[in-house]
């Protein structure tokens, strides 16, 4: 399990749930950290202040970015950059970079919390995980890109700039095959096409409460 895995030691004053880092972006509310929800404020302060979004601490001479296809469409990543050490402990201990999970939260533990950042630049929840690739460039290539029509809006990284080494860390998951089936059966004309709607099936997933998913 991952409660084992070695901590950078830059990460060794950070706060752990379940044996595992909270990274220094995760969001804190009503006394619980909760996983894969940014703080507003803590991630604009890492993308301003040049801060790794796992430790907290300053940039070195490399950094590292976690990319999608998507991203690369809009040309920034909303997630701050992280030190190398703090990317390979975060794809081993983050069930997304792991490829553990295979789809977004239907309905984020977040919903109606203050401060809250967008993790990505479109709506995940529900949807199947995207492919992510980690990215590694020099400090003099990071840049923060802001909203053309609200300069305080910190949009993300810019990522129209020189990369120094790509790798895939996790491939997308695909629609699952029972909606392919269902597809496939309406074009035949075999079914239906509103009796068993294939953009239901988080329908079926039963509300999952902010404390669970938190741990
Ligand atoms: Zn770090």
């Amino acid at each position: 399990m991952t409660t084992q895995l070695p901590v950078p030691t830059r990460c060794a004053g950070r706060p752990t749930l379940g044996g595992l880092v909270v990274p220094w972006i995760t969001l804190h509310a009503g006394d619980r950290y909760l996983f894969g929800a940014l703080d507003k404020d803590r991630r604009d302060r890492a993308l301003a202040e040049r801060r790794c979004q796992v430790c907290g601490q300053r940039f070195d001479e490399r950094i590292c970015l976690t990319v999608r296809p998507a991203d690369i469409r809009v040309g920034y990543t909303a997630e701050p950059g992280m030190h190398p050490e703090c990317l390979a402990y975060s794809v081993r201990a983050c069930p997304m970079l792991s490829g553990e999970t295979t789809r977004y939260r239907a309905a984020p533990a977040t919903l109606g919390l203050p401060g809250v950042a967008e993790a990505g630049n479109e709506p995940r929840a529900g949807r199947p995980a995207d492919a992510f690739d980690a990215w590694w460039i020099t400090p003099s290539s990071y840049r923060v890109k802001t909203d053309p029509e609200h300069a305080s809006q910190l949009l993300g990284v810019d990522l129209d700039v020189p990369v120094l080494r790509k790798r895939p860390i996790r491939p997308a998951v695909g629609p699952d095959l029972d909606s392919l089936l269902t597809l496939a059966r309406q074009a035949l004309g075999l079914e239906d096409s509103t009796s068993n709607c294939p953009h239901q099936p988080d329908g079926a997933l039963q509300p999952r409460n902010a404390a669970k998913e938190s741990d």
